[in-house]
């Protein structure tokens, strides 16, 4: 299944840097942006306030239908696009908390969730030109994406960056629970049984950890351009 527009799929584990590459390669090539990650962390949050139980599939899927979770593209929001709950824009202190980080993985397994979420995610990229970040967008959400591009970073420099992310997002953290934090996340993320975190065979592996977010953008706009001229 080939979208119709041009997508741009980047994947990779916690903090490897995607959703500040993405952003930026989404400016730098004027086209729009999805962070699909804050998809999961809005239904994260609905279930934090409604006291849901995590575990209960049946019941976090149903949040979906009692709630309006809705994504605007718009490069000149604060992160880059918006979403909303039942018409309330969430910021990034909300959805970056501790509270939604720690319960968004568990969310996500749920393939009812997954099924909702890419339903959407597809649907976007069916309207226009977009770079999406996430965890399964080049191998579940967007097969056909003709850039596809796994970003990947040790754990050292991940640490470091969540920890810029959340201090820039108001959001204190010590870096041993940061740690643990991105161990837990990814080994839920790879694990999975719907849609786990893994590397799809046509992706560009791209190692960002001594890079700077200029010289990672550059890499990949270099990517997009081989491929736009017809190469590998
Ligand atoms: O990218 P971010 O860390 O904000 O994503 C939060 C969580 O949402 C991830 O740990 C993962 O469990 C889930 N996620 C996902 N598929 C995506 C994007 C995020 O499962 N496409």
């Amino acid at each position: 299944m080939n979208p119709p527009h041009l997508a741009i799929a980047i994947d990779g584990p916690v903090a490897s840097g995607k959703t500040t590459v993405a952003r930026r390669l989404a400016d730098r090539l004027n086209l729009l942006y999805l962070d699909t990650g804050a998809m999961y962390r809005a239904l994260a949050n609905v279930a934090l306030h409604t006291g849901t139980d995590v575990d209960n599939e049946p019941a976090i899927a149903r949040l979906l239908e009692t709630h309006r979770i809705e994504v605007g593209l718009d490069r000149t929001a604060p992160l880059g696009f918006r979403i909303s709950v039942d018409g309330v824009e969430l910021a990034e202190r909300t959805l970056q908390s501790s509270e939604v980080t720690a319960i968004v993985s568990t969310i996500a397994a749920h393939p009812r969730v997954r099924e909702a979420m890419v339903h959407e995610q597809r649907r976007i990229a069916a309207a226009g030109d977009v770079v999406m970040a996430g965890r399964d967008i080049g191998t579940v959400v967007l097969p056909g994406a003709p850039v596809k591009i796994f970003l990947t970073a040790s754990v050292r420099s991940r640490v470091a960056r969540r920890r810029t992310q959340l201090a820039a997002a108001g959001v204190d953290v010590d870096e041993h629970r940061l740690f643990e934090e991105i161990e837990e996340r990814d080994r839920l993320d790879r694990s999975r049984a719907v849609s786990p975190l893994v590397t799809a065979p046509d992706a560009h592996i791209v190692d960002s950890s001594d890079q700077s977010v200029d010289q990672t953008v550059d890499e990949l706009v270099t990517i997009v351009e081989r491929q736009r001229a017809g190469g590998v």
